[in-house]
């Protein structure tokens, strides 16, 4: 079986929905990618910026400690080691190479809490290509650091004082700009979301996380795992990590959610909570009230927070080959302090909710052997964890408390 379709869908989810304007440029887009990815010049300069740049393979790391407390056999796939610390820079790395075989100068892209917008900097400086990113003014004052490291890498921030200032207005703001200027400027989307081809090119460019694990974990157990598990926000690490698995049926796939703050509340859950809507160019699960407006999703990690997810994980979970479930800001929070403190290994939030499920999942699963991708490291959250007891969790525990 051939996914996604050459029209872009995923059974009945993803596809084009786009203003005519911009169907050019993704026919454009769609052409070249079909393209490079058969060019052994583009795979084997692909190859080697992962290797010799952003740092892989990375390992597939026992963790005893955690394995012991858990009872379970427990591995993590760490992207954390990355060069700038995430999984992110392995599809910036793609995309930014993709953009400099179709011959464009420029490259734009759209950030919200800015991770994905370093990703792109990085790259860009890397490869000489000059870069211009897109961010809500809001969340320009919120993520002050990630601005400063863009500008250090010679990216122009472009502030959007649009709507709420945030991820939306910067993603519209970006489009307009790429209608205008598509001859040198190449769009870079950062996970499986958009209209086709983004949800399946970002996923290849992802995909090694996966086939580097299969290998890996063949080597070291002599057999494939029981569960993948990994977070999910628009869905570019789960599924690099789920999909070279695809046609191991006894591999189990679990997506974790963020559920965000307070009891019984589901956020930042597309999967788990939403319905079935058009977001951004493609048809998937998305969040969005009794009137179909899309409403805003809240967690504490800052990656997590997106109404939308990808329609491939939205086909996972309609033909039930993945199961997706919901962490809320109190666990992720104590996934984050149990994995520093047995395995010394600071996990960034979003990483955290995937670490939290552990426990849930170890319960009925004792002995069974897990790769959990290890998505980034924690570093950057510092300041919202020792926040986290005086700004959220105090009245958390109060609402327990009346409880
Ligand atoms: C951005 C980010 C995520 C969420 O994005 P996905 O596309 O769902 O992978 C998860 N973990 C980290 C560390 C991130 O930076």
């Amino acid at each position: 079986m051939q996914l996604p379709d050459k029209n872009g869908y995923f059974g009945e989810f993803g596809g084009k929905f786009i203003p005519e304007t911009l169907s050019v440029c993704l026919e454009e887009l769609t052409a070249s990618y079909h393209k490079i990815k058969r060019d052994r010049g583009f795979l084997k300069e692909f190859n080697y910026l992962l290797k010799n740049y952003a740092h892989r393979p990375t390992i597939l790391y026992f963790a005893a400690n955690l394995s012991r407390l858990l009872s379970m056999k427990i591995y993590f796939k760490r992207e954390d080691l990355l060069h700038t610390g995430a999984h992110k820079i392995n599809n910036s790395l793609g995309q930014a190479l993709l953009a400099k075989y179709m011959g464009k100068k420029r490259v734009i892209a759209e950030t919200g809490a800015g991770q994905h917008g370093v990703a792109v900097a990085t790259a860009s400086a890397l490869l000489g290509l000059e870069c211009n990113i897109y961010m809500g003014e809001e969340d320009i004052h919120r993520q002050s650091m990630n601005v400063l490291r863009m500008k250090m890498l010679g990216a122009e921030v472009i502030p959007v004082k649009t709507g709420s200032r945030t991820l939306k207005d910067a993603c519209n703001e970006a489009f307009r700009d790429w209608v205008t200027n598509v001859r040198n400027t190449y769009y870079l989307l950062g996970s499986v979301v958009g209209p086709h081809p983004y949800p399946m090119l970002v996923r290849d460019f992802q995909s090694v996380i996966g086939k580097e694990s299969r290998r890996q974990i063949l080597k070291q157990e002599s057999r494939l795992p029981d569960y993948l598990l990994a977070c999910v926000g628009g869905g570019s690490n789960a599924i690099g990590l789920f999909y070279p698995f695809y046609q191991d049926k006894k591999v189990k796939f679990i997506g974790v959610e963020a559920a965000g703050f307070g009891l019984n509340s589901l956020h930042s859950a597309s999967l788990v909570k939403g319905e079935l809507g058009v977001f951004q160019g493609s048809r998937s699960f998305v969040l969005q009230d009794y009137f179909g407006q899309i409403q805003n999703a809240h967690s504490i990690a800052p990656g997590l927070d997106y109404p939308g997810v990808g329609p491939e994980h939205s086909f996972y979970k309609s033909v039930k080959r993945a199961e997706y479930v919901a962490v809320g800001d109190d666990q992720a929070v104590e996934g984050f302090k149990l994995l520093s403190e047995t395995e010394g290994i600071i996990p960034a939030l979003e990483t955290s909710h995937a670490v939290a499920y552990l426990k849930p999942l170890s319960k009925k699963n004792k002995g069974s052997l897990v790769i959990v991708c290890l998505s980034g490291r924690g570093d950057k959250d510092l300041d919202i964890i020792s926040k986290y007891k005086t700004e959220y969790g105090r009245s958390d525990k109060e609402i327990r408390g009346k409880k």
